[in-house]
C-alpha cells in the first residue's frame, strides 16, 4: 500500500510539473503579448429582435500567439486574472474599443455601442477602474453612452455596499451596465432594484434549448418581464437557430447576439458587413 502511495505521488507529481511548466510558459507570453502588439479585437453584432437592425458589437478579446495561432480567451483570462495582467490588458481593451467606436463614428456610420467586458479584478479595483473609464472617454471623445460596461452576475452576488457604489459611479458617467450571464448566479433577484444597471443578459445556457425545454422557455420569459417591469434592455446570447429567435421574437427579446446572425468578426470585417452610413 505504501508503495502504491508513493507511485500515485510521483505520477501526480510529473503531471503536475508539466502543467505548472505550461502554465508558467503562458504566463511569460502574456507578459510579452500586450508590448509586441498580439492582442486584438473582435466584434460581435448585437442585433435588434424586432427590425434585424445591427445596434451594437461586443468587443472580445483574442490573442495571435505567435506559434499557437488563435488563442482564444478561455484560455488565458484566467491566468491574465491570477498574475494582475488583466489590469494592463483591460485598459488596452477600453481604450482600443472606444477607439474603434470613434473611429467608425467619424467615418460617417450610424450610431454604434460597443460593450466592453469588465473582469472581476478590474471591478473591484474600482478607484482605477473608473479612473480609466473617465480618463479613456476624455481622450477618445466618445460620447459615454456609446460604451457600454458588462460584468458578470457571479461578481454580485455579494452585493457590498462598495460594489453599489462603484456601480454609482460607473453609471454617473453615463456609460450604460449590462449583467453578463443573466440567470447563472442564482443571486437574489432584490439587488436588481437597487443597483443601477440597464441591460441583463440571458445566458446561453437558456437559449440553447429554448424550442425544445419548456423550463427555459418559462425562465427566458420570467427574465425579459422582470427586465421589462425594471425598464431594462434585454439581450439573449449564443442565438444560434431561426426557432430559438422565433421565440425571442415571440416573448418581446430586445436584442440578441449568436452565431445565427454572426460569429465575432475583424474590425475590417465587421465594418464592410454591417456598418451602413448615415446618409442611406
Ligand atoms: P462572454 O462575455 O459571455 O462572451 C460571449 C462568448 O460567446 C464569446 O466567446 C462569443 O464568441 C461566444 N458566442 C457568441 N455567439 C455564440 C453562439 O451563437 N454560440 C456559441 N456557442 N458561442 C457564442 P469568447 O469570445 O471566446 O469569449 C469567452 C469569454 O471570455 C467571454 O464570455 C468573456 O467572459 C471573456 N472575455 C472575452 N473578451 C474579454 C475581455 O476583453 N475582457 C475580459 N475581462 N473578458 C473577456
Ligand atoms: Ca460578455
Ligand atoms: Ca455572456
Ligand atoms: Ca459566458
Amino acid at each position: 500500500a505504501k508503495e502504491r502511495g508513493r507511485n500515485t505521488y510521483q505520477f501526480f507529481s510529473s503531471d503536475m510539473t508539466a502543467k505548472a511548466l505550461q502554465r508558467l510558459t503562458m504566463e511569460n507570453d502574456l507578459r510579452q503579448a500586450l508590448h509586441r502588439g498580439e492582442f486584438t479585437l473582435y466584434f460581435q453584432p448585437q442585433v435588434n429582435v424586432m427590425t434585424g437592425e445591427v445596434e451594437g458589437a461586443e468587443a472580445l478579446l483574442r490573442w495571435e500567439h505567435p506559434e499557437k495561432g488563435m488563442v482564444l480567451p478561455a484560455r488565458f483570462i484566467q491566468i491574465a486574472e491570477e498574475t494582475g495582467l488583466i489590469i494592463p490588458i483591460g485598459e488596452w481593451v477600453l481604450a482600443q474599443a472606444c477607439a474603434q467606436c470613434k473611429a467608425w463614428q467619424e467615418a460617417g456610420y450610424r450610431r454604434l455601442r460597443v460593450s466592453v467586458n469588465l473582469s472581476a479584478t478590474q471591478f473591484l479595483r474600482h478607484v482605477e477602474l473608473i479612473r480609466t473609464v473617465t480618463r479613456t472617454l476624455h481622450e477618445v471623445r466618445l460620447d459615454p453612452d456609446q460604451l457600454e460596461l458588462e460584468i458578470t452576475e457571479s461578481l454580485l452576488i455579494q452585493n457590498t455596499e462598495e460594489h453599489v457604489a462603484t456601480l454609482q459611479k460607473l453609471g454617473k458617467l453615463g456609460t450604460p451596465i449590462s449583467v453578463d450571464d443573466f440567470g447563472t448566479g442564482y443571486s437574489s433577484l432584490s439587488y436588481l432594484k437597487r443597483l443601477p444597471i440597464d441591460v441583463l443578459k440571458i445566458d446561453r445556457s437558456f437559449v440553447r434549448d429554448l424550442e425544445a425545454d419548456p423550463d427555459d422557455a418559462a425562465i427566458v420569459r420570467a427574465i425579459i418581464a422582470l427586465a421589462h417591469s425594471l425598464k431594462l434592455r434585454v439581450v439573449a446570447e449564443g442565438v444560434e437557430t431561426r426557432g430559438q429567435l422565433e421565440v425571442l421574437r415571440h416573448l418581446e427579446c430586445d436584442q440578441y447576439q449568436g452565431y445565427l446572425f454572426s460569429r465575432p468578426l475583424p474590425a475590417a470585417e465587421f465594418e464592410a458587413r454591417f456598418l451602413r452610413p448615415i446618409s442611406l
